[in-house]
C-alpha cells in the first residue's frame, strides 16, 4: 500500500515552538508528538506511564527530533503545579489528549467511575490550561500567530452514542471548555488559541477496549469482535476506521502558525460519520 505520508521528513512547520502534549505514550497521543517532532517542535512528551512517554520521546530523539518524558498525570493539581513551576520560558502548544473511555449503561454506573472520567477528561484539561498559563501568554506574545491548545474532543461530544454517557458528557463538556476559553482569552489579549478536535474511531489500544465493550453490551446485536469491527468500520461513510495520524496532522495544522486567524472552532476528523 502507498504510503500517502510520504513526507518522511517533516518541513519545519513548528520549528522553534516547544509543545506539551498529555496522554502522549500511545495511540493518538504517540501519534502527535511523532508528528510535532518531525515538524521541528522541542516536545514534552507526558503521559501517566513514564516508560511509554521515554520510549516516544526516545523514538523522536532517534529520529532527529528534540523531545523528552515527562511523567504527569493530568488529574493532579500537584503534578501540574510541580510541572509548571519547572518549566522554563514559552508554551507554545499544548495539545489535550489524555482521556479515558468508559462503556457501562446508565443504570449501572458507578458514581465513583463517573466523577474518574469527568477529572481525566475535564478537569485535567481545565486543570492544564489554568496552570500553564503564564507560560502559554509568554508564548502567545513571542509571535504574531499566538499560541495554541488543542483539546482532543470526540465526535461523542458533538452525537449521542448509547451506553457511554459520562464519557460523551465529558466530550461535550470539554468542547465548550474551549470556545470559552477561545473567548476568554481574545478577550484579554492573551493571543492564546483555543480549538477542539473531534475524531470518529480511531484504531488504538482504546478503540480496541470500546469494542470489547460493544461486543460485551452486544451494540451491534453480536459479542463477535470481526463483526463489531467491521461495523464500526460502516458508522463512517467512507468505510474504514481512522488512524492515529489521521488526527496528528490536524492537531500539526492547529498547532502551527498555518491556523493563525483559527479559535474556539471544532474539527471533526471522522471519515464522515457525523456528516450524515
Ligand atoms: P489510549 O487509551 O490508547 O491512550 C491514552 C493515553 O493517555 C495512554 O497512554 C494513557 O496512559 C494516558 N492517560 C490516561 N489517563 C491519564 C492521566 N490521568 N494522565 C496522563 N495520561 C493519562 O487512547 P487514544 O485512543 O489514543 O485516545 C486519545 C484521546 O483521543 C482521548 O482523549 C480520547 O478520548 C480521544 N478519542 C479517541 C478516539 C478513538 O477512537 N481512539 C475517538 C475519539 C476521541
Amino acid at each position: 500500500q502507498p504510503n500517502i505520508y510520504h513526507k518522511e521528513q517533516g518541513m519545519g512547520r513548528l520549528a522553534g515552538k516547544k509543545a506539551l502534549v498529555t496522554g502522549a505514550g500511545q495511540g493518538i497521543g504517540e501519534a502527535i508528538a511523532l508528528a510535532f517532532g518531525k515538524e521541528g517542535a522541542s516536545v514534552f512528551v507526558s503521559d501517566l506511564n513514564g516508560e511509554k512517554a521515554a520510549e516516544v520521546a526516545q523514538r523522536i530523539v532517534s529520529e532527529g527530533g528534540d523531545a523528552q518524558p515527562v511523567v504527569l498525570d493530568v488529574t493532579s493539581e500537584a503534578a501540574w503545579n510541580e510541572f509548571s513551576a519547572t518549566f522554563e520560558g514559552a508554551l507554545n502548544i499544548l495539545v489535550h489528549n489524555a482521556g479515558i473511555e468508559w462503556v457501562v449503561p446508565i443504570e449501572d454506573i458507578e458514581l465513583s467511575d463517573w466523577r474518574r472520567v469527568m477529572a481525566v477528561n475535564v478537569e485535567g484539561v481545565f486543570l492544564g490550561c489554568q496552570k500553564m498559563l503564564d507560560a502559554l501568554k509568554q508564548g502567545g506574545a513571542d509571535n504574531e500567530a499566538g499560541a495554541s491548545v488543542v483539546v482532543i474532543s470526540s465526535i461523542a461530544g458533538q452525537i449521542g452514542y448509547p451506553d457511554q454517557a459520562a464519557y460523551n458528557t465529558s466530550k461535550a463538556a470539554v468542547k465548550h471548555l474551549s470556545r470559552t476559553m477561545a473567548i476568554e482569552f481574545a478577550a484579554k489579549g492573551y493571543n492564546i488559541r483555543v480549538n477542539s478536535i473531534h475524531p470518529g474511531a480511531i484504531d488504538t489500544p482504546m478503540l480496541r477496549e470500546a469494542m470489547e465493550g460493544w461486543a460485551e453490551h452486544k451494540i451491534f446485536g453480536t459479542t463477535d469482535m470481526d463483526v463489531v469491527r467491521r461495523e464500526v468500520a460502516a458508522l463512517h461513510p467512507i468505510n474504514k476506521i481512522g488512524r492515529p495520524r489521521d488526527i496528528a496532522y490536524g492537531v500539526v495544522y492547529l498547532a502551527s502558525d498555518e491556523s493563525r486567524f483559527v479559535t474556539g472552532t471544532e474539527l471533526t476528523i471522522d471519515g464522515g460519520w457525523t456528516a450524515r
